[in-house]
């Protein structure tokens, strides 16, 4: 089984504020993206890992990503495009053929475990695509354009998606020349399978993955990494359904 995985991270990182883009700050002395690459190559199903950048850091990645890191499983980047799925898709046309499941994890999420990684893995036996996600904990309201509230969703039922998603090479190569085929654009991988009526199964991911997005974000994942480096267990954690 060959499982190889995509990490999207040629975004601006604009909502951060900072001079630098999002995934290149520094967490306890190394790059977000740096964290979130180790993450996966201490996964022993995984073969490969294709980090998508900024065509014009592809250089200063990989020397402060990957080479200073010593990651083994990272023998190519590509660059980004102008969205967060044409960056995706840039990675996912490197993919060497006869590899069996493709994992797509934002760059800016750190904290995954490896233990939820492969529990997803595991979890592609008898789905086409399988995704982390947390229970909602906020009420969750649809609203109009306007933002006057449509209607209230039913909490129990939904989820927060997260990354990795993981999905059958050939699953998500079909679900991405038709979602070009037709001009559309999601906010997941998820979606462009769900369309075509692909079946993903939802795994239950942890309140810490988060996504690094905005300064807020900085201060919590500093404490996060404070606790796990302090934690007897690392890379334990586990959500417990509510
Ligand atoms: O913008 P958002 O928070 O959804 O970005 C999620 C991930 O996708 C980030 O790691 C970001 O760098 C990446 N991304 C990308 N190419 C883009 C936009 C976002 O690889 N054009």
């Amino acid at each position: 089984m060959k499982v190889t995985v995509l990490v999207p991270a040629a975004g601006s990182g604009t909502r951060m504020g900072k001079g630098v883009r999002k995934q290149f700050l520094l967490l306890d002395g190394q790059p977000i993206l740096a964290h979130t690459l180790r993450r996966f190559e201490e996964v022993p199903e995984v073969c490969e890992i294709i980090p998508v950048v900024p065509a014009e850091e592809l250089e200063d990645c990989l020397e402060k990503c990957v080479e200073s890191m010593g990651l083994k499983k990272v023998r190519r980047l590509v660059p980004g495009g102008a969205h967060r799925q044409d960056s995706v898709y840039n990675g996912l046309k490197a993919v060497e053929p006869g590899t069996d499941f493709i994992l797509v994890h934002d760059g800016v999420r750190p904290f995954v475990t490896v233990e939820l990684i492969q529990e997803l893995i595991r979890s592609l036996v008898d789905c086409d695509g399988a995704i982390l996600a947390v229970p909602a904990k906020d009420t969750l309201k649809e609203v109009t354009k306007d933002q006057i509230v449509k209607k209230t969703l039913d909490r129990g039922l939904c989820y927060q998606v997260q990354t990795p998603q993981a999905f059958r090479y050939q699953v998500l190569k079909d679900a991405f020349a038709s979602a070009y085929a037709d001009g559309f654009y999601g906010t997941d991988e998820s979606m462009l399978v769900e369309r075509r009526g692909g079946r993903i199964k939802v795994v239950t991911g942890s309140y810490m993955n988060i996504k690094i997005t905005t300064p807020e974000d900085m201060i919590l994942a500093e404490a996060l990494f404070r606790k796990e480096a302090s934690d007897m267990k690392p890379n334990s954690w586990r959500t417990q359904t509510p």
